[in-house]
């Protein structure tokens, strides 16, 4: 019996988790990228508090291509923070770096569904490195 994990946060982190399982490695879907940086940083709804700032550099042969950030807010129902499109937007203008906010489109927590926003704010900055044109 699954009751206690049930749950409308279960069951999104759940089919969030089988997208990424189902999405290409970094990569062989981008050959040409060496390396990606991430620099983030968390912020609550006011962007008044940053919660926490981190430095990430994911290995290209086990990262998916769906990239998902988890939503610092434990709470959080149908959040998280979504870079797939940012990161592959970047490599195909072939950049060397984006930057951005995502706000948290998921729900504060399961006693807010349809009421209360989370709203959490995720600052990025991806950095990007490409093989050579001389290379293979
Ligand atoms: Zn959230």
């Amino acid at each position: 019996m699954f009751r206690l994990k049930a749950g409308p946060r279960f069951e999104y982190r759940a089919k969030e988790k089988q997208r990424v399982k189902d999405s290409p490695l970094l990569a062989e879907k981008f050959r040409q990228l060496k390396s990606l940086t991430l620099d983030l940083a968390y912020y609550d709804a006011t962007r008044a508090t940053k919660h926490a700032q981190i430095k990430y550099v994911p290995n290209l042969n086990t990262a998916k291509a769906v990239f998902l950030v988890d939503c610092p807010n434990h709470e959080c129902i149908g959040g998280d923070f979504e870079l797939t499109g940012e990161i592959a937007g970047a490599i195909a203008k072939h950049r060397a770096s984006a930057s951005g906010e995502l706000i948290c489109q998921g729900w504060l927590s399961k006693t807010t569904i349809n009421t209360v926003p989370c709203h959490n704010v995720l600052h990025y900055k991806l950095s990007f490195d490409y093989q050579s044109n001389n290379g293979q």
